[in-house]
């Protein structure tokens, strides 16, 4: 992926960090030690497979501890190493500051390709692999929080809770130790489709200003917009197929790892998924165009361009190709350091990952406050609720009634209406209050200083200053 002459991805959170600090006013010293990552544990193991020994390398990095339990999730991938995961590790702690979650940065991942072991392999792995970072206190309901990430999901989170309960056994917090678990085993509601549902908020808000839309050269609000969607994993899936069911946008390309599909009249997202499902791949969806050829897609004309897969993908190579006018990064830096650049100069707007896909970290806040306080949100209100609207339905009714108005409400109103918030409403209101909050907080930025002229630049000012303001009421 990388270009001769391109900044690694930690070198790009670095550079872009350094961009937002040269406009800020800290001390050197605090600015080194926001930037620095605190420690990466690197860990060999193991794991009798197959009849003989195989050894796994996987790492926890925690990049700032100015609040904690620090955040941020697992990966399973081949191309896990050391600086991808400490790259991903500062960019959870500019991204718990900028949606204002109480959380410092983390990250793990193991060096592993998942679709190379059953499943019965992956939970000895994974059982494994906590062990290792639970006996560290590197997975801890007040220090430590993992959640999901490429390559892990659902599943491996409900081991890792398992297994953490196994060796602390009288932990009344236990499954607080990660997020992301299935909601039989103390997930919550909505948690799976965080990450994408996020990426459609923020665009709705982004839609929701006329001077925004006009920066990245589109006009009206997302209705017909032709999107191109890289990765149609947890994130490009959700992401894709809320926009095309909800907001009318029209998937016109989805990228895998085996070339793409394009459709000028619309891709049925939810079609191509369950074909991904039963194939493992895009080639031979039917009806379709399939082009063996992705990353070339990347470089096609659309409106909105969605890298959801991994980083690094738009670069140096191809930044000056890039036709989409407004780019979401719903993957963790997908546009690198160079490639921004060229992009900023073209004009082409884009949407910064520490935003765009904080979706997730969001709803895995909620889901960490639901095991601490034990109890499911909606659980005490929604029926109060329920009983409070009823109440005026029928006063209002009566009233007509008693009046000879004649009015009378529509079931469907009447149905909305008396219906309290159960704990997937209360998720959804939560997680779109926060990507409104938060991209007002970056917008303010960006049209208020003269200085800041992208969004990128504008969280990290956000971020960095909030974690900053932390660091000096702790007296550094
Ligand atoms: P995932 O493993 O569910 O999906 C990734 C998808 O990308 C897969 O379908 C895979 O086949 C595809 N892919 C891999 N390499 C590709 C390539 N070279 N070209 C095209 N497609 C490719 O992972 P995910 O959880 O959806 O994560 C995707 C990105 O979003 C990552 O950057 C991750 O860090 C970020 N992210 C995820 C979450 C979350 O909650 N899962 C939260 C925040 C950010």
């Amino acid at each position: 992926m990388s270009v001769a002459g391109e900044a690694s991805f930690r070198e790009s959170v670095d550079l872009m960090f350094k961009r937002a600090t040269a406009l800020m006013d800290l001390s050197p010293g605090l600015e080194e030690k926001i930037r620095v990552c605190n420690s990466t544990y690197t860990v060999r193991f193991g794991v009798r497979l197959r009849g003989k020994i195989e050894t796994f390398t996987g790492y926890r990095s925690v990049h700032s501890e100015h609040m904690e339990p620090v955040k941020g999730g697992i990966r399973y991938s081949l191309g896990v190493n050391q600086e991808e995961v400490e790259a991903l590790a500062a960019l959870m702690t500019y991204k718990c500051a900028l949606v204002d979650t109480p959380f410092g940065g983390s990250k793990g991942g193991l060096c592993i390709d998942p679709r190379q072991w059953d499943e019965h392999e992956l939970e000895q792995i994974t059982r494994r692999f906590a062990y290792e970072l639970i006996k560290r206190d590197l997975i801890h309901p007040a220090q430590n929080v993992p959640a999901p990430d490429m390559g892990t999901g659902e599943r491996e989170m409900a081991w890792i809770a398992d297994q953490y309960a196994r060796m602390n056994t009288t932990d009344i917090n236990a499954k607080a130790c990660v997020t992301g678990k299935p909601p039989h085993a103390g997930g919550i509601q909505g948690r799976v489709e965080a990450t994408g549902r996020g990426v459609q908020y923020a665009l709705r808000e982004f839609f929701r200003y006329r001077e925004d839309r006009e920066a990245a050269r589109l006009t009206g609000d997302l209705d017909g917009k032709r999107v191109i969607v890289q990765g149609l994993g947890n994130v490009g899936y959700h992401a894709a197929k809320f926009l095309s069911e909800e907001d009318g946008v029209r998937v016109i390309a989805v990228i895998e790892r085996d070339g793409a599909i394009v459709d000028e009249k619309g891709i049925n997202i939810e079609e191509l998924r369950q074909h991904m499902n039963r194939t493992g791949g895009l080639a031979g969806f039917p009806k379709e165009r399939h082009l063996p050829e992705g990353a070339a897609v990347l470089e096609m004309e659309c409106d909105i361009l969605i890298p959801a897969a991994l980083e690094g993908v738009i670069n140096l190579g191809n930044a000056a190709l890039i036709k989409a006018p407004l780019i979401i990064e719903a993957a963790n830096g997908p546009v690198t350091f160079g490639a921004d650049e060229i992009l900023r100069k073209k004009g082409t707007l884009i949407i910064p990952d520490m935003y765009a896909n904080a979706g997730g970290v969001t709803v895995s806040y909620f889901e960490w406050v639901k095991n601490l306080s034990h109890i499911r949100f909606g659980r005490m209100q929604r029926r109060a609720e329920e009983a409070r609207s009823r109440l005026l339905v029928e006063e209002l009714e009566r009233l007509s009634s008693d009046q000879g108005l004649g009015w009378t409400m529509s079931q469907d109103f009447k149905q909305k209406f008396l219906q309290g918030s159960d704990e997937l409403a209360l998720v959804r209101s939560g997680l779109d209050d926060t990507m409104r909050t938060a991209y007002q907080a970056m917008r303010e930025v960006w049209h208020g200083r003269t200085d800041v002229n992208d969004l990128r630049v504008a969280a990290y000012i956000v971020a960095i200053d909030r974690v900053a303001k932390t660091y000096r009421s702790k007296g550094l």
